[in-house]
C-alpha cells in the first residue's frame, strides 16, 4: 500500500524533489565506494577534520540534523525526509565514521535529556560537526556492569569536580565533548548513586592515552581525570538519575551498530562480497553461494528491524530491547560477513600486492569483527536482557542487591 500524504507529510512531488537535492549533494561531495570496511573502535583513514569538512558542507546544504529542531541547528524535517535520506544514501561512501557516537549517541541524548539551555549551547555545533563528542562509560572495573563503576564526582560550588578513569573510550584523542557517568552517592546501592554529565575534554584535568588494537588502528584510548571539573549546569538528567539516562544511551548505542551500516554485498565496501565473488569465479561456489544468500536474508532482517526502531526513535520514544535484538543481530550478521569474506579473499586475506593501497581491507575487516560483539554491551548481556524482558526469564542474582556501593567488596 501507497503511504498518503497525511501519513508521511509528504507529496510524491515533495519527495521527488528532496531526493533529488541529496542525490545532487552525493554527487558533489562524495564517492560511490569505500576502500575499506569501518567498524566501530578503528581509526577511518579519512579522519575527524574531513569528517568535520563533510558535515559542515551537509549542514549548509540543509541536510543535516533532518529531524532536529531548527531551533537548535538542525534541519526541522520529517521522518519521512529522514527515510528518503537513508535511501539515497544506501551506496554511498561518507567520510563520517568519526561522527558516529556523536550524532548516533551524545546528540539524541542531548536532544531528549538536556535542558533548554543544554540543548542551545550544544546541540547545533554538534550537528554541524563543529565539535565532537564521546561516550565515556566502561572502566576498568565495571564494563558489562558498568553500574558498578567508580569514578568520583564530588559537588564543589558550581561546579564538579571528576576523578578516576574511564576505557575504551572510541574517539576521545579528537572529540572535544565527553557524556560520562561518575558515582555521585556512594552510600546509594549502585544504581541510584550515579550521574551522568557533559564534560569538556579539553581541559588540563583530562589526559588521553590511546591503546593500540589487533587490527593496528588507535581507535579508543584510556582517558583519566584529576581534578577535571564541569559546569554544575552541565549535568544531564537529575542526580542520581545516571542510571537510567546511561541505559537510554546504551539502547541508541545498541542501535547505531545494530541497525544501521550498509549492505556488505554489493554496496558500500569495496568490493561488494557479491562483486569479489564473481571476480575470483566463485560465484558458482555451493558454498559461497550459500553463504551469500544468507547474509542476504539477515540484512533484510536488519533492516526490518533498524525500520522499526527508526520509528520508535522518530516518535520520541527510547528504544527498548529491541536495541539488543538489533545489536545480537548485527554482531552475529557481522561475524557472517566475515566468514564469508575469507571464504571469498583466500589467501589474499593474508597478503596482497605492496602496490595494492586497499589490500588490508579482508585481513582489518576480520580482525576488527570481534569487537562488534563486545561494544555497547557483549553478546552474552544482549542475550540476558532479551531473556529477562522478551521471554521474561528470571533476572540474574544479585546478592548485593539494595546495598549500599561503597559497602560492596570490588578487587
Ligand atoms: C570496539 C569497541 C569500542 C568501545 N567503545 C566504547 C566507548 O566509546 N565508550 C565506552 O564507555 N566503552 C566502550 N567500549 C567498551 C565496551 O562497552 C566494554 O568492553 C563492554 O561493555 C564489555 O565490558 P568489559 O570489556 O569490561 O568486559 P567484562 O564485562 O569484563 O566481560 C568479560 C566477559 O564476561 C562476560 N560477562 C560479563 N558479565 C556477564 C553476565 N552477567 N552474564 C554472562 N556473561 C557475562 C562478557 O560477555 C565477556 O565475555 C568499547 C569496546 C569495544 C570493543
Amino acid at each position: 500500500m501507497t503511504d498518503t500524504i497525511e501519513e508521511t507529510g509528504l507529496s510524491p512531488a515533495d519527495e521527488q524533489a528532496f531526493a533529488d537535492r541529496v542525490r545532487a549533494f552525493l554527487e558533489a561531495n562524495c564517492r560511490r565506494t569505500g576502500d575499506r570496511q569501518g567498524t566501530i573502535g578503528d581509526e577511518d583513514p579519512e579522519g575527524p577534520s574531513a569528517a568535520r569538512d563533510f558535515q559542515a558542507a551537509l549542514a549548509d546544504a540543509g541536510l543535516a540534523g533532518l529531524t532536529y529542531p531548527t531551533d537548535f541547528g538542525g534541519a526541522g524535517l520529517t521522518k519521512r525526509h529522514q527515510e528518503v535520506f537513508n535511501r539515497e544514501v544506501e551506496g554511498w561512501h561518507l567520510p563520517n565514521t568519526p561522527l558516529s557516537i556523536s550524532h548516533g549517541m551524545c546528540l539524541p541524548m542531548l536532544n531528549q535529556f538536556g535542558t533548554s539551555e543544554q540543548k542551545a549551547r550544544f546541540m547545533a555545533d554538534n550537528i554541524r560537526g563543529t565539535t565532537i563528542w564521546c561516550q565515556m562509560f566502561s572502566e576498568p572495573g565495571a564494563g558489562s556492569d558498568v553500574a558498578s563503576l567508580a569514578m568520583k564526582a564530588t559537588r564543589d560550588g558550581d561546579e564538579w569536580i571528576l576523578e578516576g578513569q574511564k576505557v575504551w573510550t572510541s574517539g576521545a584523542h579528537y572529540c572535544d565533548y565527553g557524556i560520562v557517568v561518575a558515582r555521585t552517592d556512594p552510600e546509594q546501592p549502585k544504581h541510584q548513586g550515579v550521574t551522568m554529565f557533559i564534560v569538556d575534554l579539553r581541559q588540563p584535568g583530562v589526559e588521553v592515552r590511546p591503546l593500540r588494537q589487533i587490527s593496528g588502528g588507535s581507535g579508543f584510548n584510556e582517558v583519566f581525570f584529576t581534578e577535571a571539573r564541569t559546569p554544575a549546569d552541565w549535568q544531564l538528567g537529575d542526580r542520581g538519575q545516571g542510571w537510567n539516562l546511561a541505559v537510554a544511551m546504551l539502547m541508541f548505542e545498541r542501535v547505531s551498530i545494530g541497525a544501521g551500516g550498509g549492505s556488505a554485498l554489493n554496496a558500500d565496501r569495496t568490493p561488494g562480497l557479491i562483486e569479489a565473488a564473481r571476480a575470483r569465479g566463485q560465484a558458482g561456489d555451493p558454498v559461497v553461494r550459500q553463504g551469500l544468500a544468507d547474509l542476504w536474508i539477515r540484512e533484510r532482517i536488519r533492516g526490518y528491524i533498524g525500520q522499526r526502531i527508526r520509528a520508535a526513535v522518530a516518535e520520541g520514544r527510547v528504544p527498548g530491547p529491541e536495541g539488543s535484538i538489533a545489536k545480537l543481530n548485527g554482531a552475529i550478521l557481522a561475524r557472517r560477513v566475515r566468514d564469508v569474506s575469507l571464504a571469498i579473499a583466500g589467501s589474499s586475506a593474508q597478503a596482497w600486492d605492496a602496490g595494492d593501497d586497499a589490500g588490508d581491507r579482508w585481513a582489518v575487516g576480520c580482525l576488527s569483527t570481534a569487537g562488534i560483539s563486545i561494544a555497547g554491551g557483549t553478546d552474552e548481556v544482549q542475550r540476558n536482557i532479551i531473556g529477562e524482558r522478551v521471554l521474561g526469564l528470571p533476572k540474574e542474582p544479585d546478592p548485593w542487591k539494595g546495598t549500599a556501593w561503597e559497602d560492596v567488596p570490588r578487587s
